[in-house]
């Protein structure tokens, strides 16, 4: 299984991130993406995967950190790009429920990294929240979609996601499949096999099983058996698919 979206830099790791990590390999985990949301987390991704031969990053500043953008993050970003394990950028996009920046400044942001995407030919990691139809249109406008790229935590309907997968982008999905009524259920089965990737989004989103909990990476498996439940489909086919699915999107060197 491969967890394409974790946070393994994040504080609630701090007491036992190497036990946390060696777990989640014991339990099944080939390898883990690790996304970095500002410049310090960016390098702590790539620090992290320096660390262990599994791990990859991808850097970016998350639309919530958009008011910190600046010109030289860019260059900063781009310096720390020329590392091998960093396979794409992200998490960036809109966020319009917690508006934790202007909206403003989070489209300014979200396009420059764009920019910086088509200049390092590296696919996108999307965080995309009450924003869809405005993510979209800069999608369309600056054709980023061409990169390749993730919709993370895949929070929209069926009619978005078919957008999305007609041009070839991949949905992700973590533990918010496995709670009750949650929209992701009937996302799942109505786009390709081929476009679906795995993610814990940990320390964030646990499965139903660890509600409240702090979040790992080989919690995967029951988002994984979840996805074999609704697909009616063996959780190791699922399980070759998916890790075959991020293999293409990343390229993992
Ligand atoms: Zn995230």
């Amino acid at each position: 299984m491969i967890d394409t979206h974790a946070h393994l830099d994040d504080k609630k790791f701090d007491s036992d991130r190497e036990k946390v990590i060696q777990e989640s390999f014991t339990n099944g985990i080939e390898k883990i993406v690790n996304i970095g949301t500002d410049l310090k987390t960016s390098r702590l991704s790539v620090e992290l995967s320096q660390k262990y031969p599994q791990i990859y990053a991808s850097i970016a500043v998350h639309p919530h950190a958009s008011k910190h953008f600046a010109l030289s993050t860019v260059s900063e970003l781009e310096k720390l790009s020329a590392n091998p394990k960093v396979v794409a950028i992200g998490e960036i996009g809109l966020d319009f429920y917690r508006n934790w920046s202007p909206r403003e400044d989070q489209e300014k942001a979200f396009k420059s990294q764009i920019e910086l995407a088509f200049k390092l030919k590296k696919p996108i990691v999307y965080h995309i929240r009450e924003a869809f139809e405005e993510t979209w249109a800069i999608i369309l406008e600056t054709k980023a979609y061409q990169l390749g790229g993730i919709l993370h935590s895949f929070s929209g309907n069926v009619d978005q996601a078919k957008k999305a997968t007609e041009l070839g982008l991949y949905l992700s999905f973590n533990g918010t499949l496995t709670y009750k009524n949650s929209l992701a259920q009937e996302v799942v089965k109505n786009i390709p096999l081929d476009l679906i990737l795995l993610e814990t989004d940990c320390p964030y989103l646990p499965p139903q099983p660890y509600r409240g909990q702090r979040n790992q990476p080989d919690y995967v498996q029951y988002v994984l058996e979840k996805m074999s439940e609704l697909l009616n489909k063996p959780f190791d086919e699922l399980e070759k698919i998916t890790s075959s699915n991020a293999q293409r999107i990343f390229k993992f060197p």
